[in-house]
């Protein structure tokens, strides 16, 4: 295959730039050895920041994140659910910063409100009665698997592909040059290779692995963090702890649930991670602390996904400080051709935020032009992102419910937890077939939430399955071993939830697999 420009891995920045780059009528490639989003970018808090979290620990983070915010209010709402936020402060928290905040978010030009504690507990009922200051900022939850998907449509409708379950292995390297890459099908285990003029990594936690395969140096730390979902929606904002950040202080409204999180602990690789015991304990005493529910609370599943942070970055050194939290939450974009080995169609995006992902695709493209030697503006800081189709049953609850309202739906619900019926399942995997790929629940599950929801997909995952082998979308072993994996993937996510009723669905789903699909947990 032949290209314009290679980009490594589907995540917020990957697919970002596809769209960047198309717009500005550019050709390329998209490589993702999972599914879009099977990173950090499917594994996040969903919070589009004000920047007012990182106003203190890191102001550059802090600005970049503030203009993001508003740039993706105006192009992309359809992926937004415009919360503002809460910053509160309980008593026993730093006096000093919390008189500090206010002026630090104007110098940066964040807008900021300060609200007395009761007026605080009016807008948000479930505070703490220790609240002793609150702040109103610009916060919003943020969707990110509908921003992706909705990136890449736009990508895809100006050209740009996407090969999915395709990982990129080793490049060969003639005269300082990347000259072809090679890339495994996942789905075929068949070994093929691209030829293209610039190859970009966007392979987040992993680029430093990326790095190393063209022969470049790149060190990277890898924070996990994990996070707790809610089985109902805890608050109507995001509340943030009015502090340094640290463990426990974000809660994030995302549909008809919430998400408290999360932690920061540095790993030895960003693959073979799960959420530990002690992180849900930390989590939820520090969480409970502002909103003292949260202790009590039903939760239907952890996640953790790991930080991209490059150590060029870091604002202390973390090599001797092993706080992840003062590494910066800035990207950083590397032109290997300025490095040692001085590689001249090689460029690194890697670090930032889902927040800042749309700037951190402008900054790539626009030194992708360069290199190219193509003169061609950057759309995307105006230009909306269009309403994907496709990527309409993202949203927790509220997508489905709604379209299942205004249809009078009388098909069956394959998920009942989360109102997915049939034909929504038929509608994602013709788009697979129509690739001439089998679809698999986890990517069925991305696009419309399936196993999401109370039931961790205990019920839905067979109904699905069966659904599947019943319309010939596949056959032999493929399905129950999908099924095997799936259930294994949610069951990881309940097993650091398990006390009071908790604990008995999971006992109850604990016998469901193991008896009906012999797993092992
Ligand atoms: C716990 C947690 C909470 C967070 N919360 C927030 C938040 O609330 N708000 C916010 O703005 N940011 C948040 N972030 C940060 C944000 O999620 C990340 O900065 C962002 O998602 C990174 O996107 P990315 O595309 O650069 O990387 P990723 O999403 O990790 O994408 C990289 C992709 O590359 C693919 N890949 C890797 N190797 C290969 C290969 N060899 N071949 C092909 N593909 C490959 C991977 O499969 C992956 O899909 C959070 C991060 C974490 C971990």
């Amino acid at each position: 295959m032949q290209t314009c420009v290679l980009i490594i891995g589907a995540g917020a920045t990957g697919t970002a730039l596809a769209r960047d780059l198309s717009l500005r009528g550019i050709d390329c490639i998209l490589v993702e050895k999972g599914d879009v989003n099977a990173g950090a970018s499917g594994a996040n808090h969903g919070l589009l920041h004000s920047g007012a979290r990182y106003i203190v620990s890191d102001p550059a983070a802090a600005a970049e994140c503030h203009a993001e915010n508003r740039i993706l209010k105006q192009i992309a709402p359809q992926c937004i659910e415009d919360t503002g936020g809460l910053f509160v402060a309980v008593q026993g928290d730093d006096e000093k910063y919390i008189a500090d905040f206010p002026t630090a978010c104007q110098k940066c030009g964040i807008p900021v409100q300060p609200l007395s504690p009761d007026q605080a507990r009016d807008m948000e009922p479930a505070l703490s009665e220790h609240v002793i200051a609150a702040f109103w900022v610009d916060d919003a939850a943020i969707d990110p698997f509908k921003l992706s998907l909705d990136n890449l449509s736009c990508a895809q409708a100006h050209g740009a592909r996407l090969l999915c379950r395709h990982q990129v292995t080793s490049f060969e390297i003639r005269g300082g040059r990347i000259v072809c890459t090679h890339v495994r099908d996942l789905n075929t285990d068949k070994q093929f290779f691209i030829e293209a003029q610039v190859v970009v990594n966007a392979a987040g936690a992993w680029a430093d692995i990326i790095a190393r395969c063209a022969g470049a140096q790149m060190q990277m730390y890898y924070s996990k963090g994990s996070l707790m979902v809610t089985q109902n929606r805890i608050a109507k904002r995001v509340i943030n702890r009015l502090r340094m950040p640290t463990d426990g202080d974000i809660l994030v409204p995302g549909g008809t649930v919430s998400i408290l999180g999360t932690t920061s602990e540095r790993v030895a690789s960003p693959d073979f991670i799960y959420p530990e015991i002690h992180e849900i304990d930390t989590i939820l005493d520090q969480g409970s602390a502002m909103i003292p529910k949260l202790a009590q609370t039903h939760y239907i599943r952890a996640y953790c996904g790991v930080r991209p942070l490059p150590a060029g970055s870091e604002i202390t050194n973390p090599a001797r400080d092993p706080d992840d939290r003062a590494v910066s939450r800035g990207y950083e974009l590397i032109d290997h051709q300025d490095q040692p080995e001085q590689m001249a169609n090689f460029v690194s995006i890697t670090g930032g935020k889902l927040t800042t992902c749309r700037l951190m695709a402008e900054k790539t493209a626009d030194l992708v032009c360069e290199k190219l030697g193509i003169q061609a503006v950057c759309r995307t800081r105006t230009e909306p992102v269009p309403d994907a189709a496709e990527a309409k049953w993202t949203k927790p609850g509220l997508a489905p419910a709604a379209w299942v309202r205004e249809n009078r739906c009388k098909e069956p619900l394959l998920c009942e937890c989360e109102m997915v019926p049939e034909s929504v399942v038929k509608q994602i995997a013709d788009t697979f077939a129509a690739n001439q790929q089998r679809p698999d629940l986890k990517a069925i599950s991305l696009r419309s939430r399936i196993g999401k929801g109370p039931c961790q997909g205990t019920f839905c995952s067979m109904r699905i399955m069966a659904y599947l082998y019943d319309q010939g979308y596949i056959n032999d072993r493929y399905g129950t071993d999908d099924l095997r994996a799936f259930l294994k993937e949610r069951w990881r996510g309940r097993q650091p939830l398990a006390w009071n009723n908790g604990l008995a669905r999971a006992e109850l789903m604990e016998a469901m697999h193991c008896g009906l699909f012999c797993l092992e947990l």
